[in-house]
């Protein structure tokens, strides 16, 4: 990002320019990432006031009142900005029998829903006189039905004392209430790519300037919901299925958000956006891939801890693996073959910081060199991930020889490789 400083009658103000508009700024908001009301706590500070307030109308707004995401606070208690947890079953709900009796789900204090039925009223007239006037209501409004009964007649004009009151019947109505929700299946695509985007400015140095990076700004900018798809390419919104291949690392049932930025053959630098088990999408960052093979840039959400962590891949693999075995790939001399073989192989063979991998390595005159540590940063890494189990198979820089200690002989032999495997233990 960059970060302009211009000077004002000798007063140094900082302008910072803001990652939607891409104007100069002095007016920098807290920009939640993910937004709060769906229990995001990853926030920047790179977008601009204007920007912030239009965002939150625009581009914010279609995801956080998607039905799904209604339905989703309300299963998970999660309040929004006004402190209130949303009712997704908010509106009038038709009785499927008796199309007349309507009614609405409401949110009570314990955050149980409660049905409460609309007062309906019934007036039956023979020959233009009013026979009989039914009023059925809600058990929490029967104290309501002499008011109501008054002002029916007095609107039609019919003096108190002609009206017999009949008994006082309790129904309970059961049966089965519908109602139409209408599911957005686009719209909000664009807070996912706003996600996807801001993560990726505040994560890879240079993406800003990236030509997709301006375009993905200007779509969000001026909220163009039908060039959302240009970007979010990949799932449909709801399969949560794209971040399979993560579920040895990630475990999805824990209440938690997860951005996944990593560089693909296909598609440049992708960011996959999986916010709980509510949405998941795909979304195509550039052409350009950013990361090295192989390399991820994971941000994690946890709604209950209420905090936002980066990892990158190796942290994240790092710290889901327990112990495992390792072994060096030996490179032996033609005419010693047959001795080197029997003697590494021995149970009892045993090579200078064998016991906690601070292997010192020789060159081929008995110079010490390195460490194994050293050796493998400047190795070609194979991953090989088995149920359970990852693997690592590491190929030493061919430009150099290598050499490991025997113990017991002092003996140097040469390695070409290491292989390690550890088992996969926890999830982030
Ligand atoms: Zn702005």
């Amino acid at each position: 990002m960059d970060h302009r400083h211009s000077s004002d009658l000798g007063k140094e103000t900082q302008t910072l320019i803001c990652i939607i508009c891409r104007l100069d700024k002095d007016d920098m908001s807290l920009e939640h990432v993910i937004p709060q009301s769906l229990g995001g706590y990853y926030h920047i500070k790179t977008v601009c006031v204007a920007c912030n307030s239009m965002m939150g109308n625009n581009i914010d707004s279609p995801l956080v009142n998607h039905k799904l995401a209604e339905l989703y606070r309300f299963a998970q208690n999660i309040a929004g900005k006004n402190g209130a947890v949303p009712n997704p079953f908010s509106g009038v709900f038709t009785a499927k029998e008796a199309p007349k009796n309507k009614a609405r789900l409401d949110v009570g204090e314990d955050g149980k829903l409660e049905i409460y039925h609309h007062p309906s009223i019934e007036v039956k007239e023979e020959n233009g006189q009013v026979v009989s006037i039914e009023i059925s209501v809600d058990s929490k409004d029967t104290d309501k039905i002499d008011a109501m009964a008054e002002k029916i007649l007095r609107r039609r004009d019919i003096p108190k004392e002609a009206i017999r009151r009949g008994e006082r019947r309790v129904e309970i109505s059961t049966g089965s209430f519908g109602s139409r929700w209408q599911l957005d299946t686009q719209r909000f695509k664009i807070g996912l790519l706003k996600i996807a985007y801001e993560f990726a400015v505040d994560t890879i140095p240079g993406y800003f300037e990236d030509e997709d990076a301006i375009r993905i700004s200007e779509i969000l900018h001026d909220a163009r919901y039908d060039a959302v798809l240009d970007y979010v390419k990949i799932g449909n919104g709801l399969q949560q299925e794209i971040c399979k291949p993560f579920e040895d690392f990630i475990d999805f049932e824990q209440k938690k958000h997860y951005l996944i930025m990593m560089p693909t053959e296909d598609w440049g630098l992708m960011c996959l956006v999986k916010l709980h088990d509510l949405f998941a999408v795909g979304v195509v960052l550039s052409n350009k891939r950013y990361l090295h093979e192989g390399a991820l840039r994971i941000g994690v959400n946890s709604i209950e801890d209420r905090s936002f962590t980066k990892l990158t891949g190796e942290e994240m693999i790092g710290g889901c693996l327990g112990s495992g075995s390792s072994m060096f790939r030996y490179f032996f001399d033609k005419a010693e073959f047959e001795q080197c073989v029997q003697e590494v192989n021995n149970p009892a063979f045993r090579y200078e910081g064998q016991a906690n991998e601070a292997v010192p390595l020789y060159r081929r005159s008995g110079e010490k060199f390195c460490y194994l540590e050293d050796a493998l940063k400047q190795s070609r890494i194979t991953m090989e991930r088995k149920p359970g189990e990852m693997v690592s198979i590491f190929e030493f820089d061919p430009g150099q020889e290598y050499f490991i200690r025997a113990v017991s002989t002092g003996k140097l032999y040469q390695v070409a490789g290491y292989w390690r495997s550890q088992s996969i233990v926890r999830t982030i």
